[in-house]
């Protein structure tokens, strides 16, 4: 291998954040001529993840989409309020068919060479990022990873560590009971035992969805309770008794979300992407949209032959925001099914997606937290004082 060791771009992982890095290369006519080396594991495309995005087109996915919703529903103390969606639409891919996709317009190119390797380090020489893999040693200026968490990622201040995480039944159904015009965003009206607690539901027709039992707390349950909470959530809200539905697919997934800062470089020329770039949103696990964002951010800079920028997931404010509500859902899990359920009943779900997004202005964040509860936030603030005032 030595003699093609050495690369303009090499992309280190292809899951979200590689693929969409790529995907964006492709798409570049200075950018897809270099010669660029893919590295993961595995590039079989499977679907065992949804990854789930609200936008109002400005990301041009629409090869990808597999369904999208116009309504979304949130359910807690048990009210339940719906709304049809304005300014966005709620999408999903699948990342089986991201996968293919990508990759199989990767392949045409002779300059991309794409290679199943196990990953193990990274390092700087000579002003050129290196990587080490089970097949041999690869150099270029700019190496992007999406692999392995950041040297520094141990000693990172970090005062609140929950987890999202959740198993999903992809079910087909005997009779037409779904609305697919329609998204379960969150139904906080199921036991609340282990810290807050929703159901996600996706119909994908009318008789086919992907239902989610998702927590926010520190530990994982055995997958039985993950499993039991489904059944019981089918039969109460569905009337699906075992029996009256198939599963076709099961997902998994525990997400962090951690008051963290990620550094944006592993070292010199290795940049950290993706999910160990930090990309993650502490409070809500969504990642993919931002994975865009910074795939275009550094799509410029080397179009315009220079290194990429640093890259902030969230500004300051963002970072309070997400510290603010981190510290209720870890303390009070009752408080914060209130906030859940005073957000979606007195703000438009718009407004609460772009204020998600972090796309809002300061006075639309001030007219949302005016409909919020404001002591636990003034708690919240206290206790996390330490990291507010010192730069979060
Ligand atoms: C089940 C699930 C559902 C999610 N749903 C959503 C959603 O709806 N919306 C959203 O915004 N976010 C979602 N997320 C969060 C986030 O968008 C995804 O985790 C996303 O896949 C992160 O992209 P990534 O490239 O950072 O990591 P990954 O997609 O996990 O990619 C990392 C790649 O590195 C490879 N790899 C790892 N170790 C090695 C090694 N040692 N050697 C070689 N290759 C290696 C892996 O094979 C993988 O392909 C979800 C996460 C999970 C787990």
């Amino acid at each position: 291998m030595d003699r093609d060791s050495r690369f303009d771009i090499i992309i280190a992982g292809a899951g979200a954040a590689g693929l969409t890095l790529l995907w964006y290369i492709l798409q570049s006519p200075s950018l897809r001529s270099k010669q660029i080396l893919i590295l993961d594991k595995s590039m079989h495309p499977v679907n065992d993840k949804t990854w789930c995005y609200w936008e109002s087109n400005q990301l041009k996915l629409t090869p990808f989409i597999h369904h999208s919703w116009s309504e979304l529903e949130v359910g807690a103390i048990g009210d339940s309020f719906s709304q049809k969606l304005e300014t966005y639409s709620y999408n999903c891919i699948r990342n089986g068919d991201y996968t293919k996709h990508i990759l199989s317009k990767a392949k045409k190119f002779n300059n991309i060479t794409l290679l199943e390797t196990g990953i193990q380090h990274f390092e700087s020489i000579d002003d050129l990022g290196v990587v080490k893999t089970d097949a041999g040693t690869f150099k270029a200026p700019f190496i992007f990873q999406s692999v392995l968490k950041p040297p520094d990622f141990e000693e990172s201040k970090v005062d609140i560590s929950l987890l999202q995480h959740f198993i999903g039944w992809e079910i087909e159904t005997q009779t037409e009971i779904f609305n697919p015009d329609k998204a379960v965003f969150m139904d906080f009206n199921v036991k609340q035992h282990d810290g807050v607690t929703f159901m996600y539901v996706l119909p994908m027709s009318k008789n086919s969805a992907l239902i989610e039992y998702t927590l926010f707390s520190e530990n994982l349950l055995d997958e039985v309770e993950y499993e039991q909470a489904i059944k019981v959530y089918l039969s109460d809200r569905y009337q699906l008794e075992a029996g009256k539905y198939k599963i076709i697919r099961k997902e998994k997934g525990a997400i962090p979300m951690e008051d963290r800062q990620f550094s944006s470089w592993y070292c010199k020329n290795v940049m950290n992407v993706g999910t160990v770039g930090g990309l993650t949103k502490p409070t809500t696990g969504y990642t993919f949209t931002r994975i865009h964002q910074q795939s275009k951010t550094i799509i410029a800079a080397l179009e315009e032959g220079q290194k990429p920028p640093e890259i902030k997931a969230s500004s300051y404010r963002f970072r309070v925001y997400d510290m603010m509500l981190l510290h209720i859902l870890d303390s009070d899990p009752e408080i914060s099914l209130k906030i859940f359920h005073d957000l979606f009943k007195r703000n438009k779900f718009d407004s609460i997606l772009r204020f998600l997004e972090e796309k809002s202005n300061l006075f639309q964040e001030l007219s949302i937290f005016s409909s919020l509860p404001y002591t636990p936030f003034f708690k919240s603030i206290y206790k996390m004082k330490h990291r507010i005032f010192t730069g979060a």
